[in-house]
């Protein structure tokens, strides 16, 4: 068998550049695939998002029929809207080695942890209250009110961070982007996946 995936939850309070981060993540040169999973939502596109490549943009009775189907690993509801991750595409990419990422809330991430507990929590913080307001403004595709109801539930969707394994603080965008690599990374080299990954190997040099 070859290695498994890792199952990554990456949360934030809107604005603190998870999409940002993962996005980079994505685009570096590794030897190893990695993906992330797209969403179903009711919420609205924003301009430049497109269906199934941002999320799947789906109206609320379509999503009560997918909860229904028990078509999801875990849904929300987030601001108003409903958010789910759909279970098919994750199990498939991961038992084909590829490590998933989940842009995820605090209420999906429980969900998920407690249907997989190898599930490894990123934590993401803005270095500041002042800054997250600000990025949420320069990203300019919510409007006024969006931007007020999400600075408005910033603080208490941050008072999770310490339910995650790991805590990246969003200051500099390289230096975020290196610690969350350096997280991925080491955890492609946990022991019990490299046994399974170098079995042949291992083997050979433990051979009496
Ligand atoms: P969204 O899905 O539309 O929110 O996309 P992103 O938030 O990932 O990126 C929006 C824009 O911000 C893109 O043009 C990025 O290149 C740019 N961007 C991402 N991170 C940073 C950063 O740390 N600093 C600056 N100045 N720009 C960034
Ligand atoms: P989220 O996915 O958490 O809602 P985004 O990735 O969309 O957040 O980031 C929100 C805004 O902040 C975007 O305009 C992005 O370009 C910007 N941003 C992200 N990280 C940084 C950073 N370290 N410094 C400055 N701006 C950033
Ligand atoms: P946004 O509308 O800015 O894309 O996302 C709003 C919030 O919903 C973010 O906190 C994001 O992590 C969360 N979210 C996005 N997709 C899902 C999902 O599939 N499940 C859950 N539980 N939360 C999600």
């Amino acid at each position: 068998m070859s290695q498994v995936g890792t199952l990554f939850i990456v949360s934030a309070p809107s604005g603190a550049g998870k999409s940002s981060l993962i996005t980079a993540l994505l685009a570096e040169k590794r030897d190893y695939p990695a993906q992330v999973s797209i969403s179903h939502t009711t919420r609205s596109p924003r301009p430049g998002e497109v269906n199934g490549e941002h999320y799947h943009f789906v109206t609320e009775t379509e999503f009560k029929q997918l909860i229904a189907e028990n078509a999801f690993f875990e849904w929300a509801e987030v601001f108003g809207n409903y958010y789910g991750t759909s279970r098919v595409t994750i199990e498939q990419s991961l038992a084909q080695g590829i490590d998933v990422m989940l842009d995820i809330d605090w209420q999906g991430a429980r969900q998920v942890h407690s249907a997989m507990p190898n599930a490894k929590g990123i934590f993401i913080l803005p270095p500041s209250r002042a800054e997250l307001e600000a990025r949420l403004n320069k990203r300019g595709q919510d409007s006024t009110e969006v931007i007020a109801k999400r600075m408005e539930k910033a603080q208490s969707e941050m008072s999770h961070y310490n339910e995650y394994d790991y805590l990246i603080v969003n200051d500099d965008f390289d230096t975020a982007t290196q610690e969350f690599s350096a997280i991925v990374r080491a955890l492609r080299n946990e022991q019990e996946k490299q046994a399974i990954k170098h079995r042949e190997t291992i083997r050979e040099l433990l051979e009496v």
